[in-house]
């Protein structure tokens, strides 16, 4: 129990959950059985495809095995290229690895965070078997770019939109620009199922070999029960989460626009205490962009800062969790080439010393945001 003259400790992320959700879920557990175990899956999908402007999805037990479907579906393995940004959650690389494809790495863009598109031209091969633009922290690629090349090479572009939902690019939805675009439904997510993902595409036949992937290999005409028609995965979503992730839809509006609101009262709110700051998510010309995460950057980018010690330490001694920029994967051990001093220059080496994501729950109080920003204050300096 916390006596009540504490201050409540601040999460970095947390689902927002009301009645709908649990009415929703409720029913799920009481009724969605037998003849209805799908009818919150079947609807979900449904939803969310005509939401994000997709023809095709596919609900996941993660963003992770939805990933692993649709890289599977394209038939990448040994042998095979995958080109993604150095500055990623492992989950993007992971299931490249897992398929036997060797994945490369190459520097983000300083503004955006994203990967950059004329490096992935420079980094093509005849062994480059697909493209992966993930929109980090909700900001957006250069999708024009990454598609110009994508179609100049025959290479597909693939979306990771895992923290993108609510991101828009010229008025399409992030995710469903690419060959196909997988989302996250985890507990940090702005739209969360606990654990969940989503797998989208307007090619069919892309999608029929992830429906048939997803389902251990079973092909949705085969009549035979257990009937295997190639060896698949079992990356499924139950109808319990299905039926959270209905709700959550039907609130996405609301969650998007706080997600947005949240970044609008940091950036007043540094501005208030004086304290001028490096950047902010960045909203390319033509996007909106979900705001999942506010991350900000504190300095000029440095590989040698050494700012984020104190600024940790306040946030930690006013109860605030807050959250490292992603490392660069190629300095973390199943990635590191053992040649970091050559790389130092890049930005995913240079904005991580100097930037952080601050707490984003949909919840957060005016308060707490000044609490927030008075800790990163008071570690600066
Ligand atoms: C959260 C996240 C994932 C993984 O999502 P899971 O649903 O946990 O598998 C993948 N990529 C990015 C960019 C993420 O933020």
């Amino acid at each position: 129990m916390t006596a009540s003259h504490e201050l409540r400790s601040i999460p970095y992320a947390k689902p927002s959950i009301t009645e709908l959700e649990v009415e929703y879920v409720t029913d799920a557990a009481r009724h969605g059985w037998g003849r209805f175990h799908r009818d919150y899956i079947d609807r979900f999908e449904k939803d969310f495809s005509t939401r994000v402007g997709a023809k095709f999805a596919v609900a996941t037990s993660s963003c992770t095995g939805a990933l692993h479907l649709g890289l599977a579906a394209l038939g990448i393995g040994p042998g095979d290229e995958v080109i993604v940004a150095d500055t990623n959650w492992v989950a993007t690389v992971a299931p490249v690895v897992h398929l036997g494809a060797t994945p490369v790495f190459v520097d983000i863009e300083r503004n955006s965070w994203c990967i950059d598109p004329a490096l992935v031209e420079a980094s093509i091969t005849a062994k480059t078997k697909a493209i992966v633009a993930v929109h980090l922290y909700g900001n957006l690629c250069d999708m024009a770019a990454l598609l110009k090349i994508g179609s100049r090479y025959g290479i597909p572009v693939i979306e990771d939109a895992a923290e993108a939902i609510g991101s828009t690019y010229e008025g399409r939805c992030a995710g469903s620009l690419g060959r196909f675009g997988v989302y996250s439904f985890h507990g940090t997510k702005t739209l969360s199922t606990g654990e969940g993902g989503m797998f989208v595409t307007s090619d069919q036949s892309l999608f029929e070999s992830v429906l048939t992937l997803s389902n251990h290999g079973r092909n949705a005409s085969e009549s035979r029960q257990f009937w295997p028609s190639t060896v698949g995965y079992k990356f499924k979503m139950s109808n319990i989460q299905a039926a959270l992730g209905c709700a959550q839809l039907e609130r996405l509006d609301l969650l998007v626009d706080r997600k947005r609101q949240i970044l609008e009262e940091y950036r007043f709110e540094f501005s208030r205490q004086n304290l001028e700051v490096n950047a902010f998510n960045y909203e390319r010309n033509g996007c909106s962009i979900g705001a999942w995460m506010t991350t900000v950057v504190l300095t000029e980018p440095d590989p040698d800062s050494n700012i984020l010690s104190g600024v940790f330490g306040s946030l930690r001694k006013r109860g605030v969790d807050a959250r490292p920029f992603f490392a660069p994967l190629t300095s973390t051990p199943p990635f590191s080439n053992g040649e970091p001093r050559r790389l130092r220059s890049r930005w995913s080496y240079r904005i991580p010393p100097v930037a952080l994501n601050l707490p984003s729950a949909h919840d957060i109080t005016s308060d707490e945001i000044v609490r927030v920003v008075t800790a990163v204050r008071v570690g600066m300096s």
